[in-house]
């Protein structure tokens, strides 16, 4: 079975399995050189079963293209793979059985620079207490470089003129350059 079979067929956590319409993989492009961490997936995600396809996908496309990369050429991945449900903040336990399945992805897609999007992506990477810490900076993680930034569902509540919309815009514009 492909990876991505095993994940579709994953029954480690029984509340999500229950509540679940589809396991969203994510999207690995080859030799893409940009990889995008989000949480888990929202509702139109689940749907769909493709990570950020709501407003906050809306809006990560359209930065991403601002800064000259084209969505198709980015991987784009969750620390979990099912919606935990009302859009909760996954458990430890979740976070820790969907662990293995990410750490293979990333593996596989070996990208030059991973871009963690808010506080639960930036943590499956890096033990952080807060975003604010960590942000806008590029860390070495297990060799590989990683830069966190806000999630684009806080540039939203943030409105356009918004603090984090101009940070995650600059950080973004960073990662193009150093994932070139
Ligand atoms: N938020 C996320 O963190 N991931 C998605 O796929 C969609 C919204």
């Amino acid at each position: 079975m492909s990876l991505a079979d095993s994940m579709r067929a994953c029954t480690a956590c029984p509340e999500l399995v229950a509540t679940r319409t589809t396991v969203v993989v994510g999207d690995t492009p080859a030799r893409a050189r940009l990889l995008v961490l989000g949480e888990a997936p929202g509702a139109d995600e689940d749907l769909s079963g493709r990570p950020f396809v709501g407003r906050s996908g809306a809006l990560l496309d359209g930065l991403l293209a601002e800064v000259g990369l084209a969505r198709q050429h980015v991987a784009v991945l969750n620390t979990i793979k099912c919606r935990p449900p009302g859009n909760r903040v996954p458990t430890r336990q979740e976070t820790a059985n969907c662990r293995p399945w990410t750490e293979q992805q990333l593996l596989l897609q070996d990208p030059r620079l991973v871009v963690t999007l808010g506080l639960s992506a930036t943590r499956w990477m890096l033990p952080t207490p807060t975003l604010s810490a960590v942000r806008g900076r590029v860390h070495v993680v297990g060799g590989r470089q990683v830069l966190p930034t806000y999630h684009p569902a806080a540039a939203l509540r943030g409105g356009p003129g918004g603090e984090p919309m101009r940070l995650l815009r600059e950080d973004l514009q960073r990662a193009a350059e150093l994932s070139a």
